[in-house]
């Protein structure tokens, strides 16, 4: 036992040389080619920050092969989740609850359990600094949602993978439904006493710091806002639906006049990052179509 959990704490080298403690993931997930672009963002800011645990990504059958080769190239594991073909009791569940296609999506985390902890963060994040800290903390830890603070958002969280806890949760899917209809109303209906039971597990702000909320004490957000580790692009309006001008680095604010400084800054190092270190992934991919 001590030699297992003696190889299992030591750091494993990746393709890139890079030393990964190997039981250990930052967790995604992308339904369609549209979010794949989110995840790879996500995913090579946690690279450019020497994450040092396994970068995985959960696909549904609907991403296009191209994007799986690309998504390869940032990610150590991708791996396809199907709802319809999974075991019986997501299929039942599924069946009861349609309007939770992607909720019941995003619980498959709960399966990956040859990682012993995983940190999920949504598609729509960027990671600023390196947070591998984080795994410190326990199932489930996770910060405040800025529109209800008694509640946690679910875009960023600590969790441990367990196929019992993943039941549980779609149990509670299909006899409770989600109250907001999506993944946080599920994940606070079931963890409930995250508010009130254990201050550990409530991650400070700066871990999911949302983009476009105004804030509106704006005394804090000029004392902290800048110490932000996560941004994330909740609501309607994703860095992907922006256009970006490479010549000034700067996101193109057709008519969109509500957009902040600090919103408008946080999409440039979104479209930064896209435009350095993602682009020029799809430009390799045609150069070896070219030369086969
Ligand atoms: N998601 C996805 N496809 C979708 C919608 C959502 O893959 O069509 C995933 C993605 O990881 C996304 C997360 O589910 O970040 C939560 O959705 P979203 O971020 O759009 O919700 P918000 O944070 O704006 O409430
Ligand atoms: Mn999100």
């Amino acid at each position: 036992i001590i030699v297992a959990c003696f190889f299992d704490a030591t750091p494993k080298p990746d393709r890139r040389g890079f030393l990964k403690v190997s039981d250990q993931a930052f967790v995604t997930l992308a339904t369609n080619d549209v979010y794949c672009q989110g995840a790879l963002v996500l995913g090579q800011s946690l690279r450019d920050h020497r994450a040092t645990r396994r970068l995985v990504v959960l696909v549904t059958p609907q991403v296009s092969n191209l994007l799986r080769v690309i998504l390869s190239s940032v990610f150590d594991e991708i791996i396809e989740v199907n709802l319809i073909d999974s075991v019986d009791y997501i299929h039942l569940a599924f069946l009861k609850r349609p309007e939770l296609g992607v909720t019941l999506t995003k619980l498959h985390c709960w399966t990956l359990t040859h990682y012993s902890k995983c940190v999920f963060l949504d598609a729509d994040t960027l990671v600023l600094s390196n947070i591998d800290e984080l795994f410190s903390r326990r199932e489930l830890s996770a910060a405040p949602d800025p529109g209800w603070p008694d509640c946690f958002n679910s875009g960023v969280f600590v969790f441990q993978p367990s196929l019992e806890t993943h039941g549980l949760l779609l149990q509670h899917a299909t006899n409770h439904g989600s109250f907001d209809g999506a993944d946080q109303g599920l994940l606070n209906s079931f963890f409930s006493n995250w508010s009130t039971a254990d201050i550990q597990k409530h991650l400070p702000f700066i871990y999911n710091l949302s983009s476009n909320t105004a804030y509106t004490y704006s005394p804090a957000f000029k004392q902290f806002g800048s110490s932000a580790k996560v941004v994330h692009f909740l609501g309607s309006s994703k860095p992907w639906n922006y256009k970006y001008d490479p010549q000034t680095g700067s996101v193109l604010e057709e008519g969109s006049g509500s957009v902040s400084q600090h919103q408008t800054s946080f999409l440039n190092l979104w479209w930064g990052i896209y435009h350095r270190s993602i682009l020029p992934l799809y430009e390799n991919i045609r150069h070896e179509d070219e030369q086969t």
